[in-house]
């Protein structure tokens, strides 16, 4: 796919991409809109999506993005990155009905068999949507804001080069934006690691309260809506602890949940080696990648605990024969 070839008619193009927006989705996002901005100025471009966090605040054009959709509006070119589910974009899905003409840029494996946009660029072997983009856009035509947005975007769905998604393309890609002059380094510590205090205090009572279970192979925590009310964050900042669950000596999979409603969770899964995360994470609903995907579930901590267990032991008890 190539971009000036898809927007050539276009006058109107609309972009969006997925709830509860992460730095692939942001960075995708907004790379595509400051390229059309800055190369296509004849075009009238809008971005949709829900407010991303804090940590992304050097992102070019933030400021730009429209919380509530155009409902009336019928663009010639909608487009929808790092999103699997069109139930993912729920907030905007009127703009993507009533286009002339959408298109998918995505690399989730659980897009395959559900390509909703007329034009789908699913490409699940690249580490990110970032990378899917990039492959569209013409490299003189990339400057060091539209860089920053597509860096961003691939360091948090590789976890800084080193999730097994990222691959020499990936990193062939990676220092063609660093030859543009970004501060990788700053872009790295700012919208990956760092955290505000209260995060880390958030982050050690969820290590704290993690329990080992499946032969300690498996690990989960979960925080309820009243300790994120007592800490006084939302589940945008609670990025980083599945992350650090994952990492428990021995632990083949890492759960974490956080509470969104009336027996309602959020749940994150990621897996280190061999097990299928994404396909659990499709057999209740939800989506996402073979090492890391995501659902939201209903039912006490323990109930979508024992039904995730189960199909856990499915996949375990197929490869210890
Ligand atoms: P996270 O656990 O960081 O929210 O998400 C991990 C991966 O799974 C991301 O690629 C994300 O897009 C995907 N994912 C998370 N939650 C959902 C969900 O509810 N539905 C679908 N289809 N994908 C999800
Ligand atoms: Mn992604």
């Amino acid at each position: 796919m190539n971009m000036r070839f898809e927007l050539a008619d276009a006058k109107t193009v609309g972009i969006t991409g997925h709830v509860r927006p992460d730095g692939d989705c942001v960075g995708s996002v907004m790379g595509l809109y400051n390229y059309i901005k800055k190369n296509m100025p004849n075009i009238e471009v809008d971005v949709y999506l829900e407010q991303p966090g804090k940590e992304f605040y050097y992102i070019k054009n933030l400021d730009k993005i429209k919380p509530i959709a155009d409902e009336t509006k019928e663009y010639d070119v909608f487009i929808v990155l790092d999103c699997s589910d069109i139930e993912r974009i729920k907030p905007f899905a009127q703009c993507f009905l009533n286009a002339k003409k959408t298109i998918c840029i995505d690399h989730h494996a659980s897009n395959s068999n559900n390509a909703f946009a007329n034009n789908n660029l699913v490409m699940p072997n690249s580490s990110s949507s970032c990378e899917v983009l990039y492959g569209t856009l013409e490299e003189d035509e990339i400057d060091k804001d539209i860089a920053e947005c597509i860096y961003t975007g691939i360091i948090h769905d590789t976890g800084v080069f080193k999730y097994s998604c990222t691959s020499d393309i990936t990193m062939a890609i990676a220092g063609k934006l660093m030859a543009k002059g970004i501060d990788y380094s700053d872009i790295i510590d700012n919208s990956f690691y760092k955290k505000t205090y209260i995060q880390n205090q958030i982050l050690g009572r969820a290590l704290l309260e993690s329990i080992l279970f499946y032969d300690k192979k498996c690990i989960y925590s979960a925080i309820y809506k009243k300790d994120m009310e007592f800490y006084g964050v939302d589940g945008k900042q609670l990025g980083g602890i599945i992350e650090q669950l994952r990492l428990t000596e021995g632990v083949e999979v890492a759960i974490f949940l956080y509470e969104t409603g009336m027996n309602e969770f959020k749940v994150s899964m990621r897996s280190k080696k061999y097990i299928n995360v994404s396909s659990i994470a499709v057999h209740f609903g939800g989506g996402g990648h073979v090492r890391a995907a995501g659902i939201t579930m209903q039912g006490t901590v323990h109930d979508i605990i024992n039904n995730i267990g189960a199909q856990l032991e499915l996949q375990f008890s197929a490869i210890d024969k």
